[in-house]
């Protein structure tokens, strides 16, 4: 008979990882499923300045490998596969994963959320040439080099400071007059000399043949269309939860986001969701891993109440 995990948790970020450390002292059998890096976004964010007991910050990547290894340590198994599929037959459910079936008597879905693309021309295809959505992956190619960032929230100007480390200079180009990112991550920004801003204004085509050479921007309130040259151009415009394997198997926000209630339950007993991949007002490292936790300890209860 296949192995039947007590948990399974799809998804090793910073929600996944520490709901598989609670679950794991509790001893739990518990599987995490990664699709990529163990950390997900956090894994390429530069520095977490915002989660507590690292006054200092510390770098995403230091802090992913600390939450594996700790979720690890208790006895929590890590398996780098996507998953594609999500079914329930009788008490069990059944992951279709691209190294195979898994079976779990219940389900935390952590898969968080990926980077949403402009959708202009020339985007796709000058990917991987001028094109990204990872600063802390693709910044050190751009030294001493002119970059565009699209996008005002927390990425997009967190990763916009990030970005001066290499580029002579990071012009970041806004669809209104104010940023959306919290005020100390703009305060920053403001008085890097090596930041600038395009406001009121919208990419409408990435140029380039090869390689970026530039942007064509529209501002908004005139209507008036440039082009602005430049090598490099990072999109942060936002998330789109990764939830495209769940549709009919749990219920979706209209946003495609996983709806709980307080406690963490989707619409399919069972089957609990947290971080950013839930239906909920504030997505941070922080309010994940308590997400994780508490998922991870009514998942427990959920299986002590059906034993
Ligand atoms: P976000 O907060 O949704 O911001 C997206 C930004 O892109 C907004 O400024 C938005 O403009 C703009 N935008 C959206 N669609 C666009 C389009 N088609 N063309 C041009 N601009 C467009 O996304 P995020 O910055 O990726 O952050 C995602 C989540 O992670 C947030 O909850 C954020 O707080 C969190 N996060 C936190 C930190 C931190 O605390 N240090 C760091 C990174 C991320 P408008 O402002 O006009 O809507």
């Amino acid at each position: 008979m296949a192995d039947v995990k007590d948990l399974t948790i799809i998804g090793g970020g910073p929600a996944g990882l520490t709901a598989a450390l609670y679950a794991a002292r509790a001893r739990l059998s518990t599987l995490v499923l990664e699709q990529g890096l163990p950390g997900g976004q956090m894994a390429t964010t530069d520095e977490v300045a915002n989660y507590p007991g690292f006054p200092d910050a510390v770098s995403g990547a230091e802090l992913s490998d600390l939450m594996r290894r700790q979720a690890e340590e208790f006895g929590a198994e890590l398996e780098l596969s996507e998953v594609e599929r999500v079914a329930q037959e009788g008490d069990e459910f059944v992951l279709a994963t691209t190294g195979g079936e898994r079976r779990s008597r219940t389900v935390i879905i952590a898969s968080g959320a990926t980077h949403r693309k402009l959708g202009v021309p020339g985007e796709d295809h000058l990917q991987g040439r001028g094109v990204s959505y990872c600063a802390t992956c693709d910044g050190a190619f751009f030294r001493d080099q002119h970059v565009f960032v699209v996008g005002g929230g927390d990425t997009a100007v967190q990763e916009g400071t990030f970005l001066t480390r290499f580029a002579s200079r990071v012009t970041v180009i806004h669809r209104r007059d104010q940023l959306r990112a919290t005020k100390v991550l703009q305060e920053k920004a403001f008085a890097n000399p090596k930041v600038d801003f395009v406001w009121d204004s919208v990419v409408e085509e990435v140029l380039g043949d090869q390689v970026v050479n530039g942007v064509r921007v529209r501002n908004v309130k005139t209507g008036e269309t440039r082009a602005l040259p430049g090598e490099g151009v990072f999109v942060f415009v936002g998330i789109l939860p990764n939830t495209t394997f769940l549709h009919g198997f749990v219920d979706l926000d209209a946003s495609g986001y996983v709806v709980t209630d307080a406690e963490l339950r989707t619409s399919r007993p069972g089957v609990f969701a947290a971080g950013d991949v839930r239906a909920t007002p504030l997505r941070q490292v922080a309010t994940a891993v308590g997400d994780g936790a508490m998922a991870a300890v009514l998942a427990e209860h959920w299986l002590e109440e059906r034993s």
